[in-house]
């Protein structure tokens, strides 16, 4: 298997990084992601029969942990000023713990 394109910045040839029970992952050299080789990215009906296993909605509990789990580094990386924007878009909606 040939290493693959990165799929933020398009930079040919990422390199290996590495390899778990399921799934081999390489970095790109130039932005540093870290991303699953292609071959082990779900099919899209795979995909689509994976979303429809849970609701997307404000209460269900497990999403708003998913949502909460998903936002937490990047609300942590803004200014509180962005914070209080961001905020006010949404998230207070989707977690108690704002
Ligand atoms: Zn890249």
């Amino acid at each position: 298997m040939s290493d693959p394109m990165c799929p933020l910045c398009r930079t040919p040839k990422a390199p290996f990084y590495h390899q778990d029970r399921r799934r081999i992952y390489h970095q790109c050299s130039v932005c540093h992601l870290v991303f699953v080789a292609p071959a082990y990215l779900p099919t899209a009906q795979n995909e689509q029969a994976e979303y429809q296993l849970h609701e997307n909605h404000a209460h269900d509990a497990g999403y708003r942990q998913f949502l909460i789990r998903a936002a937490a580094p990047f609300v942590h990386g803004l200014s509180t000023l962005q914070r209080g924007w961001t905020l006010a878009v949404g998230l207070p909606r989707c977690s108690p713990a704002y």
